[in-house]
């Protein structure tokens, strides 16, 4: 799950880390409101969309005077944000965070990530802030330090203050930037994070220790320890289908592409992504149905996919293992007769009693296209599409 920076540094502020004062806002009168209650010479009116890279896309200004806080309330709000983790759409902005102007002097990176090979979590920190860390990782990872941290003692003192150092922290600077250390990884501890990032971490013409900007996301696993955490969702940014997917515990990730997929197991699932691109197509959808996919789930996930103004044909992938091929021919006939179904439908099963499957589809009087493998399926679905 993910929340937005001002969600974000609240939770690092309750974890000590140093962060500008800021006030979330909804329209342009609270951001002017807001620019008085912080006071101060400047402030930085910030797009609050659940992607990164909003400095680039024109979602981060900082303006000099209440007048300019207003009007760049006005611009940003409302406006399409495109980002490089948007898309081409981009992203509708309905919060700001105004927050105050910090006096950069210098910009850093640091992040955490699970580092499942080495069962620790990673610290990696960069002189490089503000730019995109998979840039840097690419061009100049010699200028990427890393840190497993010992999960029996936490990130010890000595070893925030050598990351620190290493980056080009001043010593003045360490007792703040071992508190952004420690919280930040307190909180990806407490907090059940898979990924926290403070990007830019700076240090200021004061000779202070900030966290400019600030990315939390959270192990869905875990969410049900953490209802303050599930409070925090903001549904706006999510994909409704990917919303109403969730409802019916489907596994639904949006694609760009114009062929349905429907499958059951994770694994297959990509492999028939792959299959469809080897065979020139495009997948609109990943979807696992899971190991025990009922009628019921079977149609949910048809009327998911049909909601696609794009979609252009629909492959059913199935291995019946515990699940049988009849059970599943007989969702997918009730399924298709429920929704009316209005683009070409390719059918692939094997398995368990895949003979009495075929004959349930070949008999249902639907126009259902019978693959007899994988390739078979890909190459059919992608003519249909084609059409
Ligand atoms: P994004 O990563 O989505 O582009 P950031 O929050 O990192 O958004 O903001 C982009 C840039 O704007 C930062 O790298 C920093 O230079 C500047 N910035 C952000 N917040 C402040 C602030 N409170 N004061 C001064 N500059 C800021
Ligand atoms: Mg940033």
């Amino acid at each position: 799950m993910k929340i937005h920076e001002y969600q974000a540094k609240e939770i690092l502020r309750q974890f000590g880390v140093p962060t500008p004062r800021g006030v979330p806002c909804f329209t342009v009168a609270e951001a002017e409101t807001a620019a008085h209650t912080l006071g101060g010479a400047a402030w930085v009116v910030k797009a609050q969309i659940h992607a990164g890279g909003r400095g680039k896309g024109g979602g981060v200004k900082v303006a000099r005077s209440a007048d300019e806080v207003n009007e760049y309330a006005a611009q940003v709000l409302g406006m399409h944000l495109v980002t490089h983790q948007t898309g081409m759409e981009g992203q509708l902005v309905r919060r700001l965070l105004i927050e105050e102007g910090a006096q950069i002097a210098q910009e850093f990176y640091v992040g955490m990530v699970i580092d499942r090979s080495r069962q620790r979590v990673v610290l990696m920190a960069s002189s490089e802030g503000g730019m995109e860390i998979e840039e840097v990782a690419a061009h100049t990872p010699e200028k990427i330090r890393k840190l497993w941290i010992d999960p029996a003692t936490g990130l010890a003192d000595a070893e925030a203050d050598g990351i620190a150092r290493s980056i080009g922290i001043p010593d003045v600077a360490l007792h703040d930037a071992r508190a952004c250390l420690q919280g930040l990884y307190r909180a990806f501890v407490e907090k059940d994070a898979t990924l926290a990032e403070i990007n830019p971490l700076v240090l200021t013409a004061q000779q202070r220790v900030v966290a400019l900007d600030a990315k939390i996301n959270f192990d869905d696993n875990a969410l049900f320890r953490h209802p303050e955490i599930v409070a925090l969702r903001d549904l706006d940014e999510e994909n409704p289908a990917e919303i109403e997917a969730s409802k019916f515990d489907l596994s639904y990730i949006a694609l760009d592409g114009d062929i349905g997929c429907l499958v059951n197991g994770a694994g297959l699932a990509m492999a028939t992504m792959d299959i469809i691109k080897l065979y020139g197509g495009s997948p609109a959808n990943f979807l696992d149905v899971g190991g025990g996919a009922t009628t019921e789930k079977v149609t949910e996930a048809f009327k998911l996919m049909l909601k696609n103004p794009h979609l252009k044909a629909i492959l059913v992938n199935i291995f019946g293992g515990i699940m049988k091929c009849d059970v599943i021919a007989e969702g997918v006939v009730a399924a298709a007769r429920e929704v009316r179904l209005t683009v070409p439908l390719v059918v692939r099963l094997e398995g368990t009693n895949v003979d009495l499957g075929k004959k349930i589809l070949a008999e249902s009087g639907l126009p259902i296209i019978s693959a007899g493998n994988m390739a078979d399926a890909a190459q059919q679905v992608v003519a249909a599409a084609k059409g």
